[in-house]
């Protein structure tokens, strides 16, 4: 399609900026160019945005002095008045075309990545402490593993980590959680100093009892329980206390669990593989990547989904994706009187079809379904009974972002001892890295 230089949104946005007389943000020009253009504006905006970032700063028109900014260079006016009757729309195309071949000559111009073992990166990641709302260690080492996997990486207000990868086509949001399940001490009993606590996220009071947490400032805690107790979170406290009397560890502080990860033939056994197994999966989507896609893509490394899916909710109405996929853990219906259910350890990536909170859109599942066909990656149904993902917020997320969920079969979900499958886990980098490396035509 065509979009000209002199087009009712270039024309709208020259004079935002000629009226502000300063660079102005991100957000004050997609507030003022939505109110200005009504109905028109979803996809002029999205058109125009990647337009701006290429074809029209490559030729100093617009200038984003600091990222997320809109000003006008010097002489921007004479600029665009040589640039009437240009296609910005081809040009930007061009641009980016010629830029993606030259990234692609010679065949191996880049070194090759490090080969990371991915086991190394599971386990460096489950064992670092990160309760809801207290991310920032796992934000920090995903942080150094994607700096060279992405175009640019910023942290939203919530604390999510968003990842952009390629630029115009139909944005996808990718969201798997950075948080883990844990707890936090809003009482400390007078005498003996134990800690009562608040639940930060789904625990199963039937593995509390003896279980060892781990505050921020190091402390470690023994959860115990009252005799005859242990219906009521309140039947519990933790034993911090250090020589046989009281502790330094106020109220008010977060704990998460503490235990190591062991590996038995393809089988990984750790705590908070809830959703860190989900974050290897996308960092690793993002590594065979290379930031080559047809697409353009947003990995959201989100905060506090346990507490409510609540990072999820701000990336998807920041961005206003057109596709939503979230990768996260689900159960297995294989264990001993476990919950009837289809998914299995070992079966491959589990694609979703419903969960209490998504009904995935029969065009979403069918996509996966036919990459998996292609690329004959093992994969099967997921029809989940409890629970739901990043990605029921990201859907009614504006007005609606059809989005779907990539599961990692998980055995005892919500414990010290998650179990997943290391083939599974492949299969899920192979179909996510092969959706996103394709054209979308939904
Ligand atoms: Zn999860």
């Amino acid at each position: 399609m065509a979009l000209m230089i002199d087009d009712e949104h270039v024309q709208i946005i020259m004079r935002i900026l000629r009226d502000a007389g300063e660079p102005i943000s991100n957000r004050e020009m997609e507030a003022q160019t939505r109110e200005l253009l009504g109905d028109k504006w979803k996809r002029s905006w999205q058109i125009t945005n990647s337009c701006i970032r290429t074809a029209l700063s490559s030729v100093g028109v617009v200038s984003h002095p600091r990222r997320g900014l809109w000003g006008l260079e010097a002489q921007a006016e004479e600029k665009l008045a040589t640039l009437e009757g240009i296609d910005i729309w081809a040009e930007h195309i061009r641009i980016r075309d010629a830029k993606r071949a030259k990234d692609a000559e010679p065949l191996a111009p880049k070194p090759a990545p490090e080969k990371r073992d991915l086991l190394t990166l599971t386990k460096k990641l489950v064992e670092t402490w990160g309760p809801p709302g207290y991310e920032h260690r796992i934000r920090e080492i995903i942080r150094e593993e994607v700096s060279d996997l992405a175009d640019e990486i910023w942290i939203d207000g919530l604390g999510n980590l968003i990842c952009r990868v390629g630029a115009g086509g139909p944005k996808v949001l990718i969201a798997a959680h950075m948080d883990e399940i844990g707890l936090m001490a809003n009482y400390q009993e007078p005498d003996s100093g134990y800690l009562r606590f608040a639940s930060l996220g789904g625990l199963r009071k039937d593995t509390l009892n003896g279980n060892r947490v781990l505050f921020e400032d190091g402390t470690v805690g023994v959860i115990a329980v009252q005799d005859g107790g242990g219906k009521a979170l309140t039947d519990f406290y933790i034993d911090v206390q250090a020589d046989g009397g009281g502790n330094a560890t106020p109220v008010g502080q977060p704990a998460g669990f503490m235990r190591e990860m062991q590996v038995r033939g393809s089988r990984i056994v750790a705590k908070s593989l809830d959703d860190r197994i989900g974050c290897v999966v996308a960092i690793e989507a993002m590594r065979r990547l290379g930031r080559q896609t047809p697409n353009e893509l947003y990995f959201a490394f989100t905060v506090q989904e346990e507490v409510g899916l609540r990072g999820a909710k701000t990336a998807a109405q920041g961005l206003r994706p057109d596709i939503g996929i979230a990768i996260d853990v689900t159960g297995s219906g294989d264990q001993i009187r476990g919950r009837k259910m289809q998914v299995k350890l070992g079966g491959g990536a589990a694609i979703k079809v419903h969960d209490p909170g998504l009904i995935v859109p029969v065009a979403i599942k069918n996509w996966m379904i036919d990459r998996c066909e292609a690329d004959r990656i093992p994969y099967q149904l997921e029809l989940l009974a409890g629970g739901t993902t990043d990605a029921s917020a990201i859907q009614m997320a504006d007005a609606g972002v059809p989005s779907g969920c990539i599961s990692i079969p998980t055995r005892y979900l919500h414990t010290t001892s998650e179990t997943v499958d290391a083939g599974d886990v492949r299969a899920c980098i192979d179909l996510l890295a092969g959706l996103l490396a394709n054209d979308i035509a939904i």
